[in-house]
């Protein structure tokens, strides 16, 4: 992460965004090593302070991404109509053959979207075929540190492949067909879990808040053995956890018939369900599943976009909150919705809510959506001081132009943030008191370079698929 300033930073005039009003408050913003110390009007200058002239600004705390894979950054618009499932069996042509060069490139195109889009830290389920390693998670957490976000990295993993997985998926199909899916095989299970083990013990990013993770990918994805011995991982090195539950059909039907239950009870029944845990989509869960994550104090990630473009269906996000679980917000990977864009992930998030039925006391409001994408998301990654502007807070702040069209007129702050902010308005983006963004540009890349990179990237994987 780039360096903070080594004083003080003082933003001054700006609106800063208030979900108890329904516009922005004027203010100044008070920051000391990277840490919000006091917000107020007209608020001193100590000596030496870097000033921040804000006026005509609106602030927003850094948007949190609370579920996306960097892996999927080289392949985003490859596929249009699949589903989970056909995704799942395109995943050693999108993510194999990588070079370590590739893995971190990958990540950079994700990364830099983010930011450039108000997103200021992200979970991030990175997938290494056939097995994760340390030089690989390292070049992952290299591309965040360089750009200067923070970051959640968790291995994915699983001990079967998709063909595995799906019952009766792997009979079905012709010989020469079953021998191919045959060798994309995963490593044994324990294999897997000592790599990540390797990758926990030397883990030397979290100073830059980058901090690593487990993420065993699909329950039926994983024996009740390899989720056992993830989860062990997880406790003794104190991390967190995240998994794919309910996203798809699919899944919530080989749960049942596979445990006789519901995947999150099959979950608590391994002991793998406390607030350290994140399960991805929920779109298939249902009250008790919900009521049992709140009482754990465990989250959900929701991915409203990734959703609907895989035809998932939809997660039913008020009942979730009237039943207490935490949500947080996010974009999932590129090779499955494309964009990184937060500002469209709340407005996604409260679109869905509002088309499962007429009766608005269904609906969740844009306060909600706007706390689940801060503060929401900030309580999946672990980051126990992000997601709001108020002392004490890390210093991840957004600035957005409010002479840009999306605020003419500005009648309803946190509204227009939801439902019509679609980051084109962002103007500087700091985390942790530093500048990442400003006017616009990503002042931690070179973005001439990345395009260049990213072209011979594709190029080359093209020619590999197309002896
Ligand atoms: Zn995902």
């Amino acid at each position: 992460m780039a360096k903070n300033y080594p004083g003080y930073v003082l933003i001054r005039d700006a609106l800063i965004s208030d979900t108890g009003s329904r516009r922005g408050v004027k203010g100044d913003i008070l920051i000391k090593e990277g840490i919000i110390k006091e917000i107020g009007a007209n608020l001193a200058a100590p000596e030496g302070a870097n000033i921040v002239d804000a006026s005509g600004l609106l602030v927003h705390a850094g948007l949190i991404n609370a579920h996306t894979h960097g892996h999927g950054g080289l392949a985003r618009g490859q596929g249009d109509k699949w589903t989970l499932e056909l995704l799942l069996a395109a995943g050693p042509w999108i993510t194999g053959g990588r070079s370590l060069q590739d893995k971190k490139l990958t990540t950079q195109i994700g990364a830099a979207e983010m930011v450039l889009k108000g997103c200021t830290a992200a979970y991030d389920l990175y997938y290494e075929f056939p097995a994760p390693s340390i030089e690989g998670m390292d070049a992952v957490a290299e591309a965040y540190a360089e750009i200067g976000m923070r970051a959640v990295l968790a291995p994915m993993v699983a001990d079967h492949s998709f063909y595995e997985a799906i019952p009766g998926l792997r009979d079905a199909l012709p010989d020469d067909l079953r021998q191919k899916v045959d060798t994309l095989r995963l490593g044994p299970g324990d294999r897997t879990i000592a790599a990540i083990g390797s990758i926990l013990d030397r883990w030397t990013w979290s100073s830059q808040d980058i901090r690593p993770a487990v993420a065993p990918t699909i329950p039926i994805h994983c024996s009740d053995s390899f989720m056992c011995g993830c989860s062990r991982l997880a406790r003794d090195h104190g991390v967190a956890m995240h998994s794919h539950v309910g996203e798809s059909k699919v899944q919530a039907v080989v749960g049942m018939e596979r445990y006789g239950k519901s995947l999150i009870s099959h979950l608590d029944g391994l002991g793998l369900i406390d607030e350290n845990f994140t399960a991805a989509h929920a779109v298939w869960l249902d009250d008790d599943d919900f009521r049992l994550m709140a009482d754990r104090g465990a989250s959900l990630a929701h991915n409203a976009g990734s959703n609907m473009r895989l035809g998932n269906g939809h997660f039913r996000l008020r009942r979730a909150l009237d039943l207490g679980v935490n949500v947080g917000i996010g974009t999932d990977g590129a090779n499955c919705s494309d964009n990184q864009n937060m500002y469209e992930a709340m407005r996604y998030a409260s679109m869905v809510s509002k088309v499962q039925g007429p009766d608005p006391r269904g609906w969740a409001a844009v306060e909600e959506i706007y706390h689940a994408a801060t503060v929401g998301s900030a309580q999946a990654l672990g980051l126990s001081n992000a997601g709001l502007l108020a002392p004490g807070y890390k210093a991840d702040i957004v600035f957005v132009d409010l002479g840009a069209i999306n605020w003419i007129p500005h009648n309803w702050t946190v509204n227009q943030l939801v439902h019509v902010e679609d980051a084109t308005s962002v103007r500087h983006v700091m985390i942790g008191g530093t500048f990442v963004v400003r006017d616009r540009r990503l002042l931690t890349m070179d973005m001439a370079k990345l395009a260049r990179e990213a072209e011979a990237a594709r190029l080359r994987r093209s020619e590999r698929r197309c002896p």
